[in-house]
């Protein structure tokens, strides 16, 4: 996807902090962080949304929690971590590029905003 900005990132073409890659996914630092830990967790594949996956993205979606389960364990951030698709215009839905945000190392209030 040539005019996709998360495509750029794994592409190399636009700069981005990564935190971690492999075959499957790409996970950098947001930009604009709402917490100490807030990343960013991509399939490397493009895919446009969770209102758009297909079963054939079943585990992709799936591997990107396990990696964000990760990254919580090693950064020690396991006392209280978010995982957020945020969907559609209401959600604030911004990039049409999977992205699974891992947020914590601070007091997360429940609901959400
Ligand atoms: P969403 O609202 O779920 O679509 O989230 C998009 C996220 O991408 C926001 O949290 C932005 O701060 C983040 N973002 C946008 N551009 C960049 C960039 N170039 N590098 C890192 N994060 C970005
Ligand atoms: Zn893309």
């Amino acid at each position: 996807m040539d005019d996709c900005l998360f495509c750029k990132i794994i592409a190399g073409k636009i700069p981005s902090k990564k935190v971690y890659e492999d075959e499957k996914v790409y996970v950098f630092d947001d930009i604009n962080p709402k917490a100490p830990t807030h990343v960013l967790i991509i399939p490397k594949r493009h895919i446009v949304s969770l209102k758009t996956a297909t079963p054939e993205d079943a585990e992709i979606i799936g591997y990107s929690h396990l990696i964000a389960a990760k990254l919580a364990r090693e950064r020690g951030i396991e006392d209280g971590y978010r995982t957020v698709y945020n969907v559609g215009p209401r959600a604030g839905h911004s990039v049409f590029h999977l992205h699974l945000h891992l947020l914590g190392g601070r007091d997360l209030t429940w609901p959400p905003g």
